[in-house]
């Protein structure tokens, strides 16, 4: 206890501008592909001055530049699997690392099983840092469908054009990643929230539940 305290503020005579990682806000926004997680997960960065993480948008970076690693995590994204655990907690930790004065961190996409959100807690647990609350936007499987072939359209995403491969990442969802709703709801921390309305009326909803967990 005192040592943390004495760290604290030894860290704040060093670096006035950081954040007291105790202060930091981190958030898991969580729910199925197409619940719309990347748009609210930009609206509330900005309204709490989090930096936004998207695991999905970083593989689309890495495949747009052609690296190794986008060529990897392409070959799984395009049949709607998960991409390989140690490439993406890798990645992720990697961009953590990379942006360590923020007042907090919005997960989107990430943690997708519960190895994921064991791993996400290790790291954050070393930087003195915690989950504060995982946000579950709830979607059913035909809207889904229907919102993900609309938006394949314009997203030039391969997967967002199938329907097959939009099944199969629901079915996963289902499988393998709604399990981290419960691994965090052990610690009180989940809540879910209805993912239909205006745009305006689930960030309001989210909103409401972020300033509950502060
Ligand atoms: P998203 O943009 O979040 O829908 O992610 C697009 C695709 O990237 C997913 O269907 C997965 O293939 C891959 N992906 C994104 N995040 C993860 C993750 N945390 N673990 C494994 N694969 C992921």
């Amino acid at each position: 206890m005192w040592s943390k305290l004495i760290q604290w503020v030894l860290d704040i005579f060093a670096n006035p501008n950081s954040k007291s990682s105790n202060s930091m806000m981190n958030i898991i926004l969580f729910g199925p592909p197409g619940s719309g997680k990347g748009t609210q997960a930009n609206s509330i960065a900005k309204k709490y001055n989090l930096l936004h993480i998207s695991t999905g948008d970083l593989f689309r970076y890495e495949i747009g530049n052609s690296t190794e690693l986008g060529q990897l995590a392409k070959s799984y994204i395009n049949k709607g699997e998960l991409v390989p655990d140690d490439v993406t907690i890798g990645m992720l930790k990697n961009k953590v690392d990379a942006y360590p004065d923020v007042a907090g961190y919005i997960f989107d996409g990430f943690p997708r099983n519960v190895y994921q959100s064991e791993e996400l807690d290790r790291f954050l647990d070393k930087k003195g840092q915690t989950v504060n609350a995982l946000l579950q936007l709830d979607v059913d499987d035909e809207e889904i469908v229907k919102r993900i072939l609309n938006r394949g359209k314009t997203s030039g995403r391969e997967d967002d054009n199938d329907e097959m491969i939009i099944r199969n990442r629901i079915s996963i969802f289902n499988d393998e990643t709604s399990p981290v709703y419960n691994y965090y709801d052990k610690s009180g921390k989940s809540t879910s929230i209805n993912g239909i309305g205006s745009l305006e009326e689930i960030f309001f909803r989210l909103s409401v539940a972020i300033d509950a967990a502060k």
